[in-house]
């Protein structure tokens, strides 16, 4: 495991929320095999207990999530749809997108506004 440094309680928040939209987008989603997600910078069962089980693709996609969000040179960090140094590159920024808005109604309809306090749609 490489050398984890101290996260903040805003990283936490996000990476959490990050974390919860890319899980049920998958389950919602996709139907292949799924393995537990894991992630090499921290142990993220100190931020979320639950653990989740992604694709390849949705795995792919949460490991780059959670590694921009952790090497986002803004503090306090905008909104990422607000920021004016978009990091996201490639398909990952559309498919972010596609995953917040869908994993997004998926709350409304469950009742879980709550959760809909986050920062890419
Ligand atoms: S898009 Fe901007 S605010 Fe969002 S993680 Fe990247 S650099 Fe930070
Ligand atoms: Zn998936």
């Amino acid at each position: 495991m490489v050398k984890q440094r101290e996260i903040s309680e805003k990283e936490k928040d996000d990476i959490q929320t990050l974390m919860r939209f890319v899980g049920i987008y998958c389950r919602e989603n996709h139907n292949g095999e799924r393995t537990p997600f894991s992630f090499k910078l921290f142990d993220i069962k100190e931020i979320e207990k639950k653990e989740i089980s992604l694709c390849t693709e949705c795995t792919r996609l949460l490991t780059y999530g959670l590694t921009m969000r952790l090497k986002c040179p803004h503090d306090p960090k905008p909104m990422c749809k607000k920021c004016e140094t978009q990091c996201y590159h490639g398909d990952y920024k559309a498919k972010i997108r596609e995953v917040m808005k869908l994993s997004g109604v998926y709350m409304i309809k469950h009742g879980r506004v709550d959760m809909l306090y986050h920062y890419f749609v």
